[in-house]
């Protein structure tokens, strides 16, 4: 068996220890004799198994009783139009635009009322968070909402936009677990699995009680309700089982590893290993404004479209997958959620510095 280092920005690399213990479990799960694909949701066992995630995902991220969490489908970004049509009262939600993910958000609200764009990095490429402290918030704004890392442009949030008190929605998929994060301080978080927790089909809600109500937008699905789903426990219908299964698994990975605080200082060292390198090289050169730089996703170039392609062809010959920047972007991205190994970033950095003596001039 040979794996590769894979730098996907998602469906994304997954702990070893979680793909090992899935294989094992997979004929025979702890003695029931059969998978966890294969068995009722309504089941003892099963209940156990989403019962622990959640538990488990509570303590890791400290979230408070007032806020339910569900396990829903439909990715993150059927979250687009849940949450206006949950969440809109007024039908007004503020948007900061920060790249794709904020944009399409954005522009599924409008829809169903108004969205305006309070703030927008879109004149330089999306490669900065603009200035949120002191927004144009709509008076009768339902919620604020960001995209807290921009998984295409390497950008994150370092302090949350001032709301003027309205409610804060925000979409963490892509550094959901990365780093400790003050539940309070949001109405509702929410993060599609297959970013940095595990198999894509899971989208994970954290909401505040308060904004899960019966009072949606006429013509609201059933299954498109927050309410259904607080009611019944995220098995208001069958679940992506087997994708909790593993994001259960994921969420005991990081216990063990120590929790949130010692997950983000390995994702800090780790990210420093390549940033570093960035700064100093004479080839290549990150593309976001330092003091937004994302722990997660670090977009490079080297200013020549020709040697970006061969570095990415190379690259791929040497066990590194993925290092292709968005399509919209062009250049490399090395996504390094939290199970890239730090070996995997030390050696990126080495094939990194080996191309660099052949290239640059
Ligand atoms: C990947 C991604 C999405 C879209 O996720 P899907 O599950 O494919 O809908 C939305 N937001 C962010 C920040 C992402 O990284």
């Amino acid at each position: 068996m040979s794996r590769v280092f894979n730098f996907s920005a998602g469906p994304a690399v997954l702990p070893e220890e979680v793909l090992k213990e899935a294989a094992e479990e997979m004929m025979d799960y702890r003695g029931c004799g059969m998978s966890v694909m294969e068995m009722s949701h309504r089941s003892k066992m099963f209940q156990t198994i989403i019962g622990e995630a959640e538990a488990d995902l509570r303590e890791l991220m400290g979230i408070p009783d007032n806020y339910k969490v569900l396990f829903l489908q439909g990715g993150a970004s059927q979250q687009f139009a849940m949450i206006p049509m949950n969440l809109f009262k007024n039908r007004v939600g503020d948007f900061i635009i920060t790249g794709q993910w904020a944009k399409k958000a954005y522009q599924e609200a409008s829809l169903y009322g108004k969205a305006n764009a309070v703030a927008s990095s879109a004149d330089k490429t999306f490669s900065y968070i603009p200035d949120v402290s002191d927004l144009p918030i709509s008076e009768d704004a339902d919620y604020v909402y960001i995209c807290e890392n921009n998984t295409i442009y390497g950008t994150k949030y370092k302090t949350l936009p001032d709301t003027k008190g309205k409610t804060l929605v925000a979409d963490l998929s892509s550094c959901f677990l990365s780093e400790p994060v003050d539940v309070s301080k949001y109405g509702l978080i929410f993060a599609g699995a297959q970013k940095n927790v595990g198999p894509a089909g899971v989208v994970i809600v954290i909401i505040r009680e308060d904004l899960i109500s019966e009072e949606v937008l006429p013509g609201t699905p059933t299954m498109l309700r927050y309410k259904t789903h607080a009611d019944a426990v995220s098995l208001y219908n069958t679940p992506p089982a087997y994708g909790i299964y593993i994001c259960g698994k994921v969420f005991q990975w990081l216990k063990k590893l120590g929790g949130l605080n010692a997950m983000k200082e390995i994702n800090e060292k780790k990210a420093a290993l390549l940033y570093d390198f960035l700064d100093q090289s004479k080839l290549f050169k990150g593309t976001v404004v330092k003091e937004d730089r994302s722990l997660m996703n670090v977009p490079f170039i080297t200013g020549d479209e020709a040697l970006d392609e061969l570095f990415v062809k190379e690259s791929r010959a040497a066990g590194f997958e993925n290092l292709k920047g968005h399509r919209t972007v062009g250049g490399m991205r090395a996504s390094i959620y939290n199970a890239m190994p730090t070996e995997g970033v030390e050696k990126l950095v080495a094939f990194m510095k080996d191309f660099e003596e052949k290239h640059a001039k």
